[in-house]
């Protein structure tokens, strides 16, 4: 039965990690997955996250299973981070809130409700975007097209040409937008073009689905809300799947959420039982322990606060990283302009770095970059910037 079964090419970005962890090279260097590091090269535990599992262990009663959407505490306090305490769609109670296995599960429960509800529905995804998007709307035999989004040479938004794409989706379809800190380029609208986009959206009827992985790593929590915010002033109805991988650093403890906003609590009621569906047939009911923690931080002002310390400090240590960066690549006399680093936002950047180049950057010095030349900046600390910037000034020479 197997026989016909060819081996699957490894996944461009998990695959590089692999091949970085056997890579005996002594000095190499992690650019490729997004996974914030500290200066020392480690992604350690948050002290918040930490005192939050203390208290869990402590008071923590049963392992029996969680509804199919997961804890009302959790649901209610993703809302609160989403869309702000006193917002409109939270008081007439517009919007459901699944509990899910990370963004990934949020997006995959997404689709899967839009292939089922929305089956004539192309999704639009920006050019480029976060590779697994393409595979998990193809899995479940949803159409992807994509948007005009990065200009490549001025290595910046192109504003115009992401407007006349848009502005050819028809009504009924569904456009994906990265909430803040763009993956892979790092580059997200302004507030003012925000507000152009959602213009657009309502004139043109598209559904937006908001992929927000990164809330905090770009300006802060609330400012990296605004695009979504300023959404939800010009349209009634949006998907939002959310992450807390980063921000609260519980990578492989996989949670996220999907919210449904509708244009009225009855709207939402009937969505959300839809959505359920889907979350019952794919894995029935999401797992405790990441969510436990983040309601528990997010609903006690200590933990809170704390948090909202160590996610600062893991967002000033990107800017820092990213200036590092520019002035060291100036320093040892790169001529090209690397400045645009220093502007963008989140984890990402696109380096301008050509595959040949990544190649040689891995082969001949251990540097292991996605061979689209997105740079994970995270990667990058004072002590290996030295050596990158030198490998990277031989291989531009
Ligand atoms: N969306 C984007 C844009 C991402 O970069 C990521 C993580 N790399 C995700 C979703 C998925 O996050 P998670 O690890 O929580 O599934």
């Amino acid at each position: 039965m197997f026989e016909h079964i060819q081996v699957a090419p490894a996944d461009p970005i998990l695959g590089l990690n692999d091949a970085y962890r056997n890579d005996p090279h002594p000095h190499k260097i992690n650019l490729g997955v997004g996974v914030f590091k500290d200066e020392n090269g480690a992604t350690p535990i948050l002290k918040s996250v930490k005192q939050a599992e203390e208290r869990l262990v402590e008071n923590e009663k049963t392992k029996s299973y969680l509804s199919i959407e997961g804890t009302e505490a959790y649901r209610q306090a993703v809302q609160t981070l989403l869309f702000g305490a006193d917002h409109e769609v939270i008081a007439k109670q517009r919007a459901h809130t699944a509990q899910s296995p990370g963004g990934t599960g949020a997006l995959r429960i997404a689709a899967e409700f839009i292939k089922k509800h929305l089956p004539e529905a192309t999704i639009w995804v920006s050019n480029p975007t976060w590779a697994n998007h393409q595979s998990i709307f193809q899995s479940v035999g949803l159409e992807v097209g994509s948007y005009a989004y990065y200009d490549s040479t001025a290595k910046s938004l192109d504003f115009e040409a992401m407007l006349a794409s848009l502005s050819q989706v028809p009504s009924g379809d569904v456009v994906l937008f990265h909430g803040c800190c763009h993956n892979p380029t790092g580059i997200d609208p302004t507030n003012e073009q925000w507000a152009q986009l959602a213009k657009l959206c309502s004139k043109q009827g598209f559904l937006p689905l908001f992929d927000f992985a990164y809330q905090g790593f770009g300006s802060g929590l609330e400012e990296d809300a605004t695009g979504l915010r300023v959404f939800l002033n010009q349209v009634q109805e949006m998907l939002i799947a959310n992450s807390f991988s980063k921000n609260f650093g519980l990578y492989n403890e996989r949670v996220g959420a999907l919210t449904v906003v509708c244009e009225s609590a009855e709207q939402a009621d009937a969505a959300f039982s839809q959505v359920k569906r889907c979350i019952r047939a794919n894995y029935s009911n999401p797992p405790s322990h990441g969510s436990a923690i983040v309601t528990e931080i997010l609903t006690d002002q200590h933990l809170r606060s704390l948090w909202e310390m160590e996610l600062k400090a893991m967002r000033t240590r990107i800017h820092e990283m990213r200036s590092l960066f520019v002035n060291t690549l100036r320093a040892k006399g790169v001529t090209q302009d690397f400045s645009f680093i220093s502007k963008q936002q989140g984890m990402f950047s696109f380096s301008g770095l050509t595959p040949d180049q990544v190649a040689q950057l891995r082969t001949e010095f251990g540097i292991y970059i996605v061979g689209s030349g997105r740079i994970s900046v995270a990667g990058m600390t004072k002590d290996n910037m030295e050596p990158l910037c030198d490998a990277i000034a031989k291989v531009l020479a």
